[in-house]
């Protein structure tokens, strides 16, 4: 085989490998996404910054909180709840796709 043509294919295992190990790292990060900074988590660090239907920042008491599509992974989408006011990161959800 002509050496130019062997080095594509090898460029090509390469970045095959590299797709994939990335994929394998966005399912781990899916998995353990919300675990530590979830909702629930977040009404038990901070009980009068959130209730029914509303939560605030802890930085800033803002209360336009908007979500952010962060990573998409075959099972599900993993979002950031990011205060509007200031940009902190305030707890984390996931959506099952
Ligand atoms: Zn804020």
């Amino acid at each position: 085989m002509d050496p130019s043509r062997l080095i594509f294919y090898r460029i090509l295992g390469l970045v095959a490998i590299v797709r994939l190990v990335i994929m394998l790292i966005r399912e781990m990060k899916g998995r353990s996404w919300d675990k530590a900074r979830n909702l629930g988590w977040y009404k038990e660090t901070y009980p009068n910054l959130a209730g029914d239907g509303w939560v605030a920042c802890f930085s800033c008491s803002g209360k336009n909180i908007h979500i952010r599509d962060t990573i998409t992974t075959t099972k599900a989408v993993l979002n950031s709840h990011i205060c509007q006011h200031c940009g902190t990161e305030l707890y984390r959800s996931v959506t099952p796709k």
